[in-house]
């Protein structure tokens, strides 16, 4: 029997890892660690210079599960290195509570797990779907949605594996499962961000900012992750860990000498 390590960005008591691992516990041995708070949004960060608690708790279905006080991809790290007994074969997270496409690869806590297990030469899929407060359907369904597309990509991958250096990034629209259209295997779309931080003053008079601003912005491009879960369908992007851009090597090299 494989084992399967599910974490997230969310923490451990999040709803939606929950319902990834009750998708997937039948596949496979299920180990469950994840941060013991929400650290979306943390991207890649990992720990060097102080020490990481492992901790036991009980998930809502009464499972035992492991809390880290670390960033998402600690994680990863201390279960791919074994500290949890087994070494998983394959590392799942999600159920993420907020789309990660486009850029926002770059900032997703859930997609850097994916990232730092296909580092450590474990196949690995990133799953994201609406934030649960901005659901326009029950829940409960669109997670059942995610969790049946998830049992089918996990048993794939079982068998299959995925190439070298490569991760699977699914994001699913807000909809649950009868009224998907379809999958679509997708490349990372066009998303952005206004950058607005809002100034306050804090009780000293001192400035604080929150460093939001509005967005995403995003081109529905046909082919891409923003595109595909816009028209209602699931996206499945491949994404490598070579970010080489190829084309620009060639000029590169004639514009700069010693
Ligand atoms: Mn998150």
């Amino acid at each position: 029997m494989s084992t399967i390590l599910i974490t997230n960005d969310d923490g451990t008591h999040d709803p939606g890892l929950l319902a990834l691992k009750r998708a997937v516990e039948k596949l496979a041995d299920v180990i469950v660690l994840a941060p013991e708070r929400n650290r979306s949004a943390v991207s890649h960060q990992i720990t060097m210079h102080k020490p990481l608690r492992v901790k036991p708790v009980v998930l809502a279905d009464g499972t035992p599960a492991h809390t880290c006080s670390g960033s998402p991809a600690d994680c990863v790290r201390l279960a791919a290195g074994g500290v949890l007994g087994v070494k998983p074969d394959l590392v799942i997270s999600g159920i993420n509570a907020g789309h990660n496409m486009g850029v926002d690869i770059y900032y997703s806590g859930t997609v850097a797990c994916a990232r730092e297990a296909t580092i450590n030469g474990l196949p690995a899929i990133a799953f994201s779907s609406v934030y649960p407060h901005r659901a326009t359907a029950p829940i409960e369904e669109i997670w059942a949605a995610c969790g049946k597309i998830a049992a089918t990509l996990v048993s794939n991958v079982l068998q299959n594996g995925l190439p070298r250096q490569t991760l699977l990034n699914v994001n699913l629209p807000d909809l649950p499962y009868e009224q998907l259209k379809g999958l679509k295997i997708t490349r990372i779309g066009s998303r952005s961000y206004k950058l607005e931080p809002e100034q306050r003053a804090d009780p000293f008079g001192q400035a604080y900012y929150w460093p939001m601003g509005d967005g995403p912005f995003d081109d529905h491009d046909e082919g891409t992750d923003v595109g595909a879960v816009a028209h209602g369908y699931v996206s499945i992007t491949p994404i490598t860990l070579d970010a080489t851009n190829y084309d620009f090597m060639d000029e590169l090299s004639q514009r700069v000498h010693m």
